[in-house]
């Protein structure tokens, strides 16, 4: 068994009771979720997290720009009505501070930071299997004792970071939207560049463009962004919202995206092309996600389907901007199929490149090569003279965090070593040889609306862990045949549908945005209510995947 090797300065700035009956490791919607869920159970829990403030992703990030891409009030816990009823959201994708003032407000409310440490963080963590305990070490702090460790640890928390040669020669500043800094950044007349074309980009581009003097986007792979159709909440939207809650998020537990749309129950087949149209119309006005999930059943299944689909938002784009040569560069290839990398929401996005002062420059066949003192270089030996570079690179996304914290299994292997043949888990919730350790969004949550999945995780896990207590269990570990099971379940889910194209897109749901990260399935393919019914079922069942003791 590997030993751990940390600076420990016992009852640094800790909790005097170093021994619970769970540990969460991160403060975001899952760990809150988490405590929330746990506490209310009877449980006697600890949640540490690196930051000085709740809210994981949505504490460590705030680029200009950032706003949710999930509609608010499907952005939030759903099971105390109360909380519901009292939390007023001002718009339809807020903005970052509002987002982070909810977890904040959830902390407060329901007193949970009581039972945590905030700049805490988790370095290693070792299993005994005699007592049936975790030892959990911090980072400079000791040690706690659990019987149940809980990662939580974030789903896009870890930031790709450039390794661009000759960035450290760069005169000017530089800035990674995942740490952006608390002191905004003084863009106005400034020559700004933007390296990556993904979600986090097409929210700052139309910011930047405004102040900038100059704005160069760097693009390599163009995206399908659809429209957000952001409002302000006015008092009787609001009203509607709240007396609907029930069945709004009836329908977000039945649609496959974990939205609030009635699930897209129709076929392509079953439409002629100018009722197909009219369905796309009605989805684009919409706004938010409703063309990927109102729209065909089929839509990721069917590349007849998605082509229509696509060569639809391809047109919307060309109608979007003026000049046809910018509109070529920004319209995704046709063997792009939509939604096979995560399609971003815009807010003006298309726009921003009909100002004169934003410029277009295609990096797919002419790759960045350097950065120089003055800027960008080219693979051509073109050059881009900046005064900013912002790099929006994306996420090391689902394992990234877990990898990095030294969690042994009983046979002494990291989690970093479990996955590096790609990422195993079983129902995202558990892996074999890690007893009485589960994460709450894990690898392998479906693609859907984070928020209400990680929150139905959290109520899963603590319902479960209620009845080992009930049931006296010492330890609790799902078997290998289980995870193989469910793993070969995900391939299968990417073989029969279009996400099988996404290692050749170089999305991160298979990891294929990271060079050297293994091509599996990060994400489960078959939608919120298959996954959600396969975990009561295994509830129901009495947990047979399991092993106890
Ligand atoms: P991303 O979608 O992975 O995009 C990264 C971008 O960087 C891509 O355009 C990529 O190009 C580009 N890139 C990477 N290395 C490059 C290089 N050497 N040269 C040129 N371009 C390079 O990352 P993201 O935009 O941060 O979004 C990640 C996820 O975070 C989203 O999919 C979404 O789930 C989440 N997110 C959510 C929100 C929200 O809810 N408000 C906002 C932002 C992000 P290629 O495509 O060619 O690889």
């Amino acid at each position: 068994m590997a030993t751990v090797q940390t600076t420990m300065a016992p009852d640094a700035g800790r909790a005097a009771n170093t021994d619970f009956d769970v540990v969460v490791i991160g403060a975001g919607f899952g760990g809150l979720a988490a405590l929330k869920e746990l506490r209310g159970r009877g449980f006697n829990v600890r949640v540490v997290d690196a930051a000085p403030e709740v809210g994981g992703t949505w504490y460590w990030n705030r680029y200009p720009g950032l706003r949710v891409d999930s509609e608010s009030r499907i952005f939030c816990y759903s099971t105390d009505p109360e909380l519901l009823e009292e939390w007023d959201w001002h718009e339809r994708f807020p903005a970052q501070p509002e987002v982070l003032k909810y977890l904040c407000h959830v902390a407060d409310r329901y007193d949970l930071r009581k039972d945590m440490d905030l700049n805490t963080r988790v370095e290693a963590a070792r299993y005994d299997q005699d007592s049936g305990r975790w030892t959990v070490f911090l980072e400079g702090k000791g040690s706690y004792t659990c019987q149940f460790l809980l990662g939580a640890t974030g789903v896009l928390s870890i930031p790709m970071e450039p390794n661009i040669p000759g960035l450290d020669t760069f005169k000017g500043e530089w800035y990674l939207t995942a740490k952006w800094p608390e002191k905004e950044p003084d863009l106005h007349g400034k020559r700004v560049g933007i390296i990556g074309t993904g979600a986090t980009a097409v929210q700052v581009i139309p910011l930047v463009s405004a102040i900038a003097s100059e704005l160069t986007v760097f693009q390599r792979t163009p995206n399908y962004v659809l429209p957000a159709r952001n409002y302000p909440i006015d008092a009787m939207t609001r009203r509607s919202i709240k007396d609907n809650y029930d069945a709004l998020w009836g329908m977000v537990r039945e649609n496959p995206g974990g939205w609030a749309f009635p699930p897209a129950d129709r076929n392509f087949d079953d439409f002629s092309p100018e009722e197909r149209e009219r369905i796309c119309e009605a989805a684009w006005e919409v706004g938010s996600m409703g063309l990927m999930v109102s729209t065909f059943a089929d839509l990721m299944t069917n590349m007849e389907a998605n082509t229509f689909v696509s060569d639809f938002v391809r047109r919307k784009i060309r109608m979007q901007v003026n000049d046809p040569a910018v509109a070529k560069v920004l319209c995704p290839e046709k063997d792009n199929p939509i939604g096979v990398k995560r399609v971003p929401l815009g807010h003006q996005y298309y726009e921003a490149f009909n100002r004169d002062n934003v410029n277009l420059v295609d990096v797919s066949a002419n790759a960045i090569e350097c950065i120089t003192p003055e800027g960008v270089r080219l693979a051509d030996g073109t050059s881009h003279d900046l005064d900013v570079i912002i790099f929006a690179l994306g996420y090391d996304a689902f394992t990234g965090a877990l990898s990095k914290i030294d969690i042994r299994s009983t046979s002494g292997e990291s989690i970093n070593e479990r996955w590096s043949e790609g990422a195993v888990t079983y129902q995202s919730v558990a892996m074999n040889g890690f007893p009485n350790f589960f994460m709450v969004g894990g690898p392998q949550i479906p693609i859907a609306n984070f928020v209400p999945t990680l929150e139905a995780i959290a109520v899963y896990l603590s319902e479960t862990l209620c009845i080992m207590r009930d049931k006296g269990i010492k330890s609790v570990e799902v078997k290998p045949e289980a995870v193989d099971r469910y793993v070969e379940h995900m391939h299968e889910l990417t073989d029969v549908t279009l996400f099988r194209e996404a290692k050749r897109l170089r999305s991160w749901f298979q990891g294929a945005n990271k060079e050297g990260k293994p091509d599996a399935p990060l994400l489960h393919y078959g939608g919120l209510p298959m996954f959600l019914a396969d975990l009561e079922a295994e509830k129901d069942a009495g947990f047979p995947s399991y092993v106890f003791e």
